[in-house]
C-alpha cells in the first residue's frame, strides 16, 4: 500500500468548478489536492463569452431557478473580485420580425426584479436615432432596450481561485493527469501522471470530486473504468475577435433570424468579441476549433446589425470551447439545460461526486452545494464563507477601481496610465507585489512587447503556475492579441530558458 498521507478531498480538473470547490473546501478546513492535466483554465473555463449573467434567454426555457441564482451572484462576484469582474450594460436592439417587444419587456422586467439587484442600474428603453449606441448599427433598429449584467475575465477567475486555495493550504498540481482511480475500502487510490516528465505517482483521498468539465464522462469511463457512461452533452461554442467595431462601452445583444442570440462586446481595449455558436461536438475538447461554417455564421449574423459588415478578413483571433451540458434529452443544442447537477457515484465505498454542467456565473454556488454533499460524507467543518471573502487582488471597494489605478501610479510613477490600468485589471492590489521594488521601467527587465515585461512573466511563473508562452499570452493575460509572432516566440524561448534553469537547480 502507498505511504502517502490521505487527503480529505481530491479534485480532478483545474477549471472554474474544480478551483472554486478547492478554495471553498480548504477554507472550511478540509485538506485538498487538485490535479489539472494541462494548464489551469485550459478547458472550457477560458473559452466562455465571459459574462456574469442571469441568462436572459434561459427565461424562454423556464429555467427560473438557474436565472434567479445566477442574477443574485452578479453583485456577490463583483464585490469579491472588482478587478476582474465589473458591470456592463447591454443594448438589445429591437425590430419587427424578431421577438415581440412585449415579450422582451416582460423578460427584462423579471430580470430586473427576481435577482436581488442593488447597485446595478435597471432596464431602460433607448431611442437609437439619438442614442450613441445606435450609431454603428443599421438605421432599421430605431428602438432598443438597455439592461445590466456583468463581465468577467474567466481565465483569471480560475487562477485566482486556485491561488487563494493554495494560499490557504491546498496542493494544486498542474500538468498532472489522473490516469487511474481505485477504491481501497474507505479511501481512494489515485494514479497521477506528470505530463512534463511522464513520472507516475499514487496519492490517496477519502473523497474524490470529478470536476473535469467536458471530460467528466471520459474520466468515469477511463480512469474509473465504468461502462456505458453518458451524462453530458458536448456542445461547441465559438467566438471571433475583430478590430473594434464601436467606441461605446456598452455591449450588444443581437437576436438572430434562426431564433438564437449572440453578443458583440467591447474587448481588450482595441477589439470587439462576437459570439457564440451552439453545435453538438464529438472528439477531444482540447482539439476544438472554429469551423468555416461557424465563422460564416457569426460574420453574417453580426452583419445583419452593424452598418459596416463584419468580414472574414477583419478577424484577428478566434477561440472555441465545449460546454459540458447535463444531458436532459433536449433535441436542440441551444435548448439543453444550462443548470448544474451534482451526482454521487452509487457504487458504495469511498465517495465520488461528479459535477455535470454549470456556468462560470454559478461556480461559487456549485462549490457551496458540493460542500453540502461533502459534509454529509466527511462531517461538517467550517461554514459557507466565500460570499464575503475577496479573491487575491480584489480587496478594494467594488466601485473603487479607478482609485486603485491611481494608487499604483502613485507608488510606481514611471508607469504610464494604460499600463497601470492593465496591471490593475489583471492583478488588482497584487500589482504592488508584482512590481516589487522597481523604481523605473528598466527595473522591470526585458520588454517582450505590448507592455509585457520580464517582471510580470516571472510573477506569473512563480505565483500563477504559468509554464508556457501560451499560458501567459492567452490565459493569464491576453497580450497575445497585441504582439507579433516574433515577439510571442521570443517570450516562448525566454520561458523555456527559465524553466530549464529551474529544473537544473532542482536536480
Ligand atoms: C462557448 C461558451 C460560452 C460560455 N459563456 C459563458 C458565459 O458567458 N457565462 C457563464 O457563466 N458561463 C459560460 N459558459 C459556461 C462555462 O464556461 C462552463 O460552464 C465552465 O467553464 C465549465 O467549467 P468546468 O470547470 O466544469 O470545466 P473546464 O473549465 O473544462 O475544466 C475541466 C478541467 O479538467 C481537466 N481534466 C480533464 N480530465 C482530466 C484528468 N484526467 N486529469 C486531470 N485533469 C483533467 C481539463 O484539462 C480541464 O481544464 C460558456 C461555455 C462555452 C463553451
Amino acid at each position: 500500500m502507498s505511504e502517502s498521507p490521505i487527503h480529505d478531498i481530491f479534485i480532478i480538473g483545474g477549471g472554474i468548478n474544480g478551483c472554486g470547490i478547492a478554495r471553498d473546501a480548504v477554507g472550511r478546513g478540509y485538506s485538498v489536492c487538485l490535479a489539472e492535466m494541462s494548464d489551469l483554465a485550459s478547458g472550457t473555463s477560458s473559452g466562455s463569452t465571459k459574462l456574469i449573467h442571469g441568462g436572459l434567454r434561459y427565461l424562454e426555457h423556464y429555467e427560473f431557478r438557474l436565472v434567479r441564482e445566477a442574477l443574485m451572484e452578479r453583485e456577490v462576484l463583483w464585490k469579491m473580485a472588482p478587478h476582474i469582474i465589473w458591470p456592463m450594460r447591454f443594448v438589445l436592439p429591437y425590430a419587427k420580425g424578431l421577438r415581440p417587444a412585449w415579450l422582451i419587456r416582460l423578460g427584462l422586467f423579471l430580470y430586473d426584479y427576481i435577482g436581488g439587484r442593488k447597485l446595478l442600474p435597471p432596464t431602460k428603453t433607448l431611442d437609437m436615432r439619438t442614442d450613441p449606441a445606435g450609431k454603428p448599427l443599421k438605421p432599421l433598429f430605431a428602438t432598443a432596450f438597455e439592461y445590466s449584467d456583468g463581465w468577467v475575465n474567466d481565465a483569471r477567475l480560475v487562477v485566482l481561485n486556485a491561488r487563494d486555495a493554495a494560499d490557504r493550504g491546498a496542493d494544486i498540481r498542474t500538468r498532472t493527469k489522473v490516469t487511474g482511480l481505485r477504491r481501497e475500502g474507505d479511501h481512494w487510490a489515485i494514479l497521477l501522471e506528470d505530463q512534463r516528465s511522464g513520472a507516475a505517482e499514487e496519492v490517496r483521498a477519502r473523497l474524490v470530486v470529478n470536476a473535469s468539465g467536458p471530460w467528466v464522462d471520459s474520466v468515469l469511463a477511463g480512469p474509473l473504468g465504468k461502462q456505458g457512461v453518458h451524462n453530458v452533452r458536448l456542445v461547441q461554442g465559438s467566438h471571433i475577435v475583430v478590430r473594434k467595431k464601436f467606441d461605446d462601452p456598452r455591449a450588444y445583444f443581437f437576436q438572430n433570424r434562426d431564433g438564437r442570440i449572440m453578443f458583440a462586446i467591447p474587448y481588450e481595449e482595441d477589439f470587439t468579441l462576437i459570439g457564440t455558436t451552439d453545435r453538438d461536438y464529438k472528439g477531444d475538447p482540447h482539439d476544438v476549433k472554429i469551423s468555416e461554417t461557424e465563422t460564416g455564421y457569426l460574420c453574417a449574423a453580426a452583419s445583419e446589425y452593424f452598418a459596416q459588415p463584419v468580414r472574414r478578413e477583419d478577424i484577428v483571433w478566434t477561440y472555441s470551447a465545449v460546454r459540458p451540458l447535463y444531458d436532459d434529452g433536449a433535441s436542440k443544442a441551444q435548448e439543453a439545460t444550462r443548470d448544474y447537477v451534482l451526482k454521487a457515484d452509487e457504487a458504495g465505498g469511498a465517495p465520488l461526486i461528479n459535477v455535470f454542467g454549470g456556468k462560470i456565473t454559478t461556480y461559487r454556488r456549485v462549490a457551496e452545494s458540493m460542500l453540502e454533499k461533502i459534509e454529509a460524507h466527511l462531517g461538517k467543518r467550517g461554514k459557507p464563507w466565500t460570499a464575503s471573502a475577496a479573491l487575491p487582488g480584489g480587496d478594494f471597494f467594488k466601485v473603487g477601481f479607478d482609485a486603485q489605478v491611481e494608487n499604483l501610479r502613485l507608488a510606481y510613477s514611471f508607469l504610464d496610465a494604460s499600463h497601470a490600468r492593465r496591471l490593475t485589471r489583471l492583478y488588482g492590489t497584487r500589482g504592488h507585489a508584482l512590481l516589487g521594488k522597481a523604481q523605473s521601467v528598466a527595473d522591470l527587465g526585458r520588454n517582450f512587447g505590448a507592455d509585457l515585461y520580464e517582471a510580470e512573466v516571472r510573477y506569473l511563473m512563480e505565483h500563477e503556475w504559468a509554464e508556457t508562452a501560451e499560458d501567459v499570452l492567452w490565459r493569464r493575460t491576453k497580450r497575445g492579441l497585441h504582439m507579433s509572432e516574433g515577439q510571442r516566440q521570443a517570450l516562448d524561448e525566454f520561458m523555456r530558458g527559465v524553466s530549464a534553469q529551474k529544473s537544473a537547480a532542482a536536480e
